[in-house]
């Protein structure tokens, strides 16, 4: 099958884009809670994500290497790390991963920042 490529490609930015996004603003120090949440909301992402081919590969991304959910930099660094595995199989270039700090910003205000947005 065909397929449309270009939405495709649209879908998966956008997906990063909120993916990496939701990481940068996880607590520096999660709670129990705010652990799990992170890690059912990673394999929900990839359970429900609507490119069906893409979900199975990144399931099996996910078996090999578990979302890290103890920091935001832990989750950060491993969404960058998972996101470069993508990359590699899809023929792209790698991403720094010490770039990443300074990449996402979600535009919310600063005085939000330890809030539960
Ligand atoms: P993208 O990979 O979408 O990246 C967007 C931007 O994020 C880049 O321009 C760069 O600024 C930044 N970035 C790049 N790498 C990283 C990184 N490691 N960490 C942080 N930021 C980074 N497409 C397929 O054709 N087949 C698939 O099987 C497939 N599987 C996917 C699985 C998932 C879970 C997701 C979310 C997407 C998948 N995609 C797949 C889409 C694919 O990953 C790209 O999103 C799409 O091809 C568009 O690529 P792009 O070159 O614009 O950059």
């Amino acid at each position: 099958k065909l397929g449309n490529a270009t939405a495709k490609a649209e879908l998966g930015r956008a997906a990063w884009k909120l993916m990496h996004t939701t990481f940068a603003r996880f607590p520096e120090k999660p709670t129990d809670e705010e652990k799990e949440a992170l890690r059912q909301y990673v394999h929900l992402f990839q359970r429900l994500y609507p490119c069906g081919e893409c979900a199975e590969h990144f399931g099996q991304v996910l078996k090999k290497y578990p979302p890290q959910v103890s920091s935001q930099k832990a989750a950060a660094q491993w969404g960058c790390f998972v996101h470069n595995v993508v990359n590699k199989r899809l023929q792209k270039p790698e991403f720094d991963c010490d770039e990443i700090a300074k990449h996402y910003d979600c535009g919310c205000a600063e005085e939000d920042k330890d809030k539960d947005k």
